[in-house]
This record gives C-alpha cells, structure tokens and sequence, in this order.
C-alpha cells in the first residue's frame, strides 16, 4: 500500500476540542503494516512524529504540529469475534461501535462504557472508564509496536500496567497500540443494547456528552485526609481509592464558570474546559493553569492533566 501522506493539515476537526493549528505532515492508517510504514516514511525522512486517534483526550497546540501526525482510524474489518466470550480490534475501532459490535455477537457487560468517545487504542492508553468500570477489567491482550526498535509485542492485561487513567503506554510512547483483545460476558444483545443507551442518556443528562471539550481536563487527585474528610461529609459519599472529584475542587476554589478568552471551566461540570467559540490552546492552557494554581492554593493539591498536551 503507498501511503498518502499530506501537507498542512487542520487539526481542530479532527479534535472534540475543535482547537489548534495544522500538522506539517499528515496521514491516515487503520492497520498494523500501515502504521509500520509511516513509522519508516518518519525515519526516512527525517520527521518526529505524533500518534492521534479519535482527538477526544488532546489539545493541539495554536502553532499546529511539526513532523508526521499519524492518524489512527478504523478501516473496513476492524474487529471480530474470537471465541466464545471474546472479541478483538484493530486500534482504531471507535469504543461504542464495538460495543454495539460485540452485543450483536451476544457479548456484553461493558455498557456503562458506552458513549466515552475515540477508539479502543486511546481507551487503553488512558484506561478510561465511566460509572465505575475502566477497560482495564475487560483487556486481556493487546498488541503493540515499538517505534523506535521495530519490536512487536503482545502484552497480558498485568503487564499493561493499568490503574486510574493510567496504563504502561502513557509512560512509554514509543509503543504505539495496533490491536486489542476483550473478554466480555453472555449478554442478550436487546438487553445490552438497551444498558448502551440508558448510559448514553445518562452522560447527555450530566452534560458529559457531546461538548467541545477533551472530557475530564484534570485526573481526580489523591487528597490530604482533611480535604477527603471534607468531601465525604459534605457530599455524603466516600472518596474512590482516596481521590477527590477536580470537579468539585475547581467548584470550591470559585472557579466554575470561570473563563480564559473562550474557554470555560463548564458551569455543569467544572472540570471539563470547553471551548464556546474560537478558544484557543493558549486559552486552555491559561485557564488549566489559574484552576492549578488556585486549587493548589487552597487546597495544597497538584492536580495534574488527563487530556494529552501536544
Ligand atoms: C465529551 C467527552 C467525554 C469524555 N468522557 C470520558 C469518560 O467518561 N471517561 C474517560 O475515561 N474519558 C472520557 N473522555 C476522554 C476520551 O474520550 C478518552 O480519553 C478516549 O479514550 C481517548 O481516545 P482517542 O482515540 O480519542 O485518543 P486521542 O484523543 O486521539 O489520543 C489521546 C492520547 O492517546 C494517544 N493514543 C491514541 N491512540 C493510541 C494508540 N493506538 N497507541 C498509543 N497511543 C495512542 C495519543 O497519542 C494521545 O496522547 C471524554 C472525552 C470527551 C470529549
């Protein structure tokens, strides 16, 4: 296959964000052997490169991206059934088209995950989660390409690393995901189907849905006992492993609904940056700051970015 690779790309249609400047290179891939090669177009050519995928957990700097931006995006048989309670995806298959996938195949149990937007290649990356379940509880295998070796290696769920927004790729860029395997449960396709939207609906009620935004901007942060015991008896919740919601403390630091040129720390979820109109990175990338500043002020927490700074 030759690759069609561009000049002077737009990156803010390709981001949730709708922010950003241009690649200097670009190309699309959807599987392993065309990832591989714009890897070698890369060396050949002297370039560094960028891995994007659904855009939904990145923000693109306003000056745009040198080198090669390799986009990974779903090609035309991108998952399939592989034994009774399992399915497998090349890195680019959106998240909830796999999800609707597998529960034609009778395969469920991950439906709170429905609606979280990308590929399954960022999901594991990030190991995303929404209501509780993280993809980490259903990876059993995934593949991966090492860019600067050429290596190609299956890693077990264990040696993925996996914890809070966490996994062994976001420590090792230079492994880029090709393809993922799943294990899931017997589920009624109707049944799960329905799971799928009630979730959705749910996310669209929270205002977590649809927003030009990169979702949650910071990680929930492990807080001092004085700031957990303060959000457990106000929210009347425990705290999960001892993390505390950015949210609320962006929302207890006075900052919800503040703004930085276009950006917004949203008014329904204050951790959530949104663009209203023509922000720009600079915009994002001040406002992050005043809300770090401010929240380690007042709180001694460093919070620190869930969403890719490129
Ligand atoms: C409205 C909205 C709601 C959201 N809700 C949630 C939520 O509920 N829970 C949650 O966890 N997240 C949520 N997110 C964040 C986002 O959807 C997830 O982080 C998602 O998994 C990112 O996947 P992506 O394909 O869009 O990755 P991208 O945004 O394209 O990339 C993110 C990072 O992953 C790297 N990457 C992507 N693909 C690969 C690969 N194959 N190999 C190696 N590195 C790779 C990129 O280089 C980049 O550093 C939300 C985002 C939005 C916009």
């Amino acid at each position: 296959m030759t690759l069609d690779i561009r000049e002077n790309v737009a990156l803010a249609p390709l981001t949730t964000f709708g922010i950003g400047g241009s690649a200097k290179f670009f190309v699309e891939v959807s599987s392993e052997s065309e990832i591989s090669e714009a890897l070698a177009w890369a060396k050949e050519h002297r370039e560094t490169f960028r891995v994007l995928a659904g855009g939904s957990n990145v923000l693109i700097p306003d000056g745009g991206l040198e080198g090669l931006v390799i986009r990974i995006v779903e090609g035309s048989t991108s998952y399939i059934k592989d034994g009774p309670l399992c399915v497998e995806a090349d890195a680019g298959c959106n998240v909830l088209k796999l999800i609707r996938a597998a529960s034609e195949c009778g395969l469920g149990g991950w439906e709170k995950l429905a609606g979280i937007p990308g590929t399954i290649g960022g999901a594991v990356r990030g190991n995303a989660g929404a209501f509780g379940p993280e993809i980490k509880d259903f990876v059993t295998r995934v593949r991966a390409l090492n860019s600067q070796s050429g290596e190609v290696k299956e890693f077990s769920n264990v040696e993925c690393d996996f914890s809070y927004r966490h996994s062994f790729f976001k420590d090792h860029p230079e492994w880029i995901i090709v393809h993922v395997w799943l294990e899931l449960r017997p589920a009624d396709p109707q049944d799960s189907d329905r799971l799928s939207d009630e979730t959705i609906a749910e996310r669209e009620k929270r205002h977590l849905q649809n927003v030009r935004a990169a979702g949650s901007f910071f990680m929930n942060p492990s807080a001092p006992a004085n700031i957990v015991e303060m959000f457990e008896s106000e929210k009347g919740m425990k705290a999960r492993e001892g993390r505390v919601p950015a949210g609320w403390l962006i929302e207890k630091a006075g900052l919800k609904g503040h703004k930085v040129g276009d950006a917004i720390a949203s008014v329904q979820h204050p951790n959530y940056i949104v663009n209203t109109g023509c922000a720009t990175a600079h915009d994002v990338r001040n406002l992050a700051q005043v809300i770090k500043l401010e929240v380690s002020a007042q709180f001694g927490v460093e919070l620190q970015e869930e969403a890719a700074l490129f």
